[in-house]
């Protein structure tokens, strides 16, 4: 298995067409995967785990751009902050508190995506309307993060009406909350689209997809990458 650059450049190309970021999503992939992508130019690669997200970390170069689009644990936050460039799974009110309170500690502001549960699967994690309303609410208190959008997953269909329905819901929240005014609430980023339901995704507006299958083949175990 390894990096499909003639998928990469044929994606590169529709994206780039209509302003998306692509985050290449390297979890269960090697090092070298990865550098072949970097060596096409790649900069914004996605990972779930935090362990396997330090050990590349160290090892690859510096001006890559690291996605956190797993869930994370609270007691991880304080191993990742530092380097990572923006935190794409804020499902609780309680890790983003956890994140902002590692950022203060080492004076830095994290950028955070609020992960919204949008599909109709039980096991996608997410916040719903009210807990986002609520964190709205308390933007005064999160000095150490930057709210920059949301992201969300559709439901694991082959049904695209069902996922476009769910698409356009997430962007129905994220108009509505763009245009609200709060501390370090900078809506810009709707992530949402993986390999199976990008240009769906592109469809309802969103500019930022995550694809890993794509560009780096089937991972060997569909590892639940929750
Ligand atoms: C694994 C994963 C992806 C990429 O999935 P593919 O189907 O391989 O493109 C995107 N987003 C999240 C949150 C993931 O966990």
């Amino acid at each position: 298995m390894a990096f499909l650059s003639i998928n990469y450049k044929k994606i590169k190309d529709q994206l780039s067409k209509c302003n998306v970021t692509l985050i290449a999503v390297s979890k269960t992939k090697s090092v070298e995967e990865i550098l072949e992508a970097y060596s096409n130019g790649q900069r914004d690669f996605g990972e779930n785990y935090v362990q396997e997200l330090i050990k590349k970390q160290e090892v690859l170069p510096k001006d890559i751009r690291w996605h956190f689009i797993g869930h994370l644990q609270t007691n991880k936050v304080k191993d990742i902050i530092r380097f990572v460039h923006l935190v794409q799974g804020v499902d609780s009110k309680k890790l983003l508190q956890e994140i902002n309170k590692q950022g203060k500690k080492i004076g830095i502001v994290v950028n955070c995506l609020l992960q919204m549960h949008i599909a109709k699967e039980e096991t996608k994690f997410g916040l719903d309307e009210t807990e986002l309303e609520s964190i709205f609410n308390a933007m005064d208190s999160f000095t150490n993060v930057r709210i920059c959008g949301l992201m969300g997953m559709a439901t694991f269909s082959s049904d695209r009406d069902l996922i476009t329905n769910e698409f356009q819901y997430l962007r129905h929240i994220f108009n509505t909350y763009k245009n609200k005014k709060a501390p370090h609430w900078q809506f810009d980023i709707l992530s949402m689209g993986m390999s199976s339901d990008y240009t769906i995704a592109i469809g309802q507006n969103s500019n930022m997809v995550r694809i890993g299958s794509l560009l780096f083949g089937e991972r060997k175990k569909y590892n639940n990458d929750l």
